[in-house]
């Protein structure tokens, strides 16, 4: 960029005088600091400097040039902040010794995106994000942000989408100020939850903007007097939330590399490889899209008063088949395994990665799946294969699946895996209220 004094003027006569600098952890939390505008060939030159050592995964030591990280912002990024007056937000890209950080998530994603690029090829993804909105009880305790939303069955609820109206219409001005085009609100299938769609992007502009959502709904929930949550499964016996990508290939000309009209499926072979991809590296790919031990209480079979949870279980796919992990629609696939407590950069370069391996490996796919699999489990039938049932089987499953995590890098990785591995061991380590009421004076 080398029109920096404009850009800079530009954004003073809007009003904005600070840059959030934003770049995102390995659990896929934002995180960064304010710097002032007028600096701005700084932050997109050298980056805004932060201590390695004090953000998770990084991998950098505690000394020297290579303890120091630098986050660039890229300036096609920067956006007025509209619940920060005077604030640009900038998403910011990990240097450590003037090199891109190989253990930086957007890194991880560009580098994923680069290959796809040799082939001609651009990913498009649509993110579709539900949450909880919640506050605490007198008691202590979790409930829905507006204290009366206990429907059985209270998808599409009207009442609480008036009761909450507040949040989801700041909302709603929030995102389109920030070039979010909304394409509907709606409730989920538990009380609390909610899910606000938008238009699909290219992957890079898609993860962007995810977190950006993230960002702008924890702002906007807390003016209300809540918060959002992305926890995968904050209530038991009722649904969790998860992060469908609606996944697209497009080639140089335009042309949807996934689809054939000519199919029943209308998917191309490239399409079922890409699928066969995904079924294949499944369990690697579950310790990076269902990242917390709290991730496998979704994508468990338990019983919820409204029906299904609707959340995957098993590695299959079919057509417009909501209850198998990859369902396809004309010629698309939504990916149901990602929950919106992963990182996001991480868990798109991860499936891109496995989906590739799938068509460049001509890796077989299993026949489509037209029952629905909650059912078939209810009547004692036999199963396609599970998912990792916890953290531990699918960080395991990770640490194996050597072709994935070469192809993503090793250094990621290994970060992520001893990480995310000092989680599952202090969960295990912990006693569940569950454990004292069964256990306590049974024996
Ligand atoms: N909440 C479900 C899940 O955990 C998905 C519901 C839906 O298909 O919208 O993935
Ligand atoms: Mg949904
Ligand atoms: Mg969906």
């Amino acid at each position: 960029m080398n029109n920096y004094e404009t850009r800079i003027a530009d954004l003073q006569a809007s009003g904005i005088h600070s840059i959030l600098t934003q770049f995102c952890d390995l659990h896929g939390v934002a995180k960064g600091k304010l710097v002032p505008l007028q600096n701005l060939r700084e932050w997109v030159e050298t980056g805004a400097g932060f201590a390695g050592p004090s953000i998770w995964g990084t991998g950098l030591g505690r000394f020297g040039a290579r303890s120091e990280y630098y986050g660039r912002v890229q300036p096609e990024s920067l956006r007025p902040l509209p619940f920060m007056p005077g604030v640009a937000h900038a998403v910011c890209d990990g240097y450590a010794g003037g090199l891109p950080l190989d253990t930086d998530s957007r890194q991880l994603l560009k580098r994923q995106l680069a290959r796809l690029k040799e082939r001609g090829w651009t990913l498009w993804v649509g993110i579709e994000p539900e949450f909880f909105l919640l506050k605490k009880g007198s008691d202590g305790r979790w409930l829905p942000a507006d204290g009366q939303d206990r429907l059985d069955k209270p998808s599409y609820d009207l009442k609480s989408i008036h009761r909450n109206q507040g949040f989801l219409d700041d909302m709603r001005v929030a995102l389109t100020q920030l070039g979010f085009e909304l394409q509907q609100i709606d409730h989920e299938d538990a009380c609390g939850q909610y899910e606000i769609n938008y238009s699909f992007d290219d992957a890079l502009a898609a993860a962007d903007r995810f977190m950006l959502f993230k960002l702008t709904a924890h702002a906007i929930a807390e003016q209300h007097g809540c918060v959002f949550s992305c926890m995968p499964k904050p209530f038991a016996g009722a649904p969790g939330s998860g992060l469908h990508f609606h996944l697209s290939i497009t080639d140089e000309q335009g042309r949807a590399v996934f689809t054939d009209s000519n199919d029943a499926l209308q998917l191309s072979a490239q399409g079922y490889g890409f699928v066969a991809g995904l079924l294949q590296h499944a369990d690697a790919l579950t310790a990076l899209c269902a990242p917390t031990v709290n991730s496998y209480k979704r994508l468990a079979l338990s019983h919820s008063a409204s029906g299904t949870t609707w959340s995957p279980v098993w590695k299959a796919y079919g057509d417009n088949n909501r209850t198998c992990v990859v369902r396809t629609v004309a010629g698309r696939l939504e990916w149901r395994l990602p929950d919106p407590s992963c990182n996001v950069y991480a868990a798109i370069a991860a499936t891109l990665a496995a989906g590739l391996d799938g068509i460049d490996r001509a890796l077989p796919v299993p026949t489509a799946c037209n029952e629905d699999l909650y059912e078939r489990f209810a009547s004692g039938a036999v199963m396609p294969e599970r998912l990792p049932v916890d953290l531990g089987v699918a960080l395991q499953a990770l640490a194996r699946d050597t072709t994935l995590t070469q192809t993503l890098g090793e250094a990621f990785c290994q970060q992520f895996i001893t990480l995310k591995t000092e989680e599952w061991l202090a969960y295990v380590a912990s006693v569940s209220d569950w454990e004292l009421q069964h256990y306590v004076d049974q024996f």
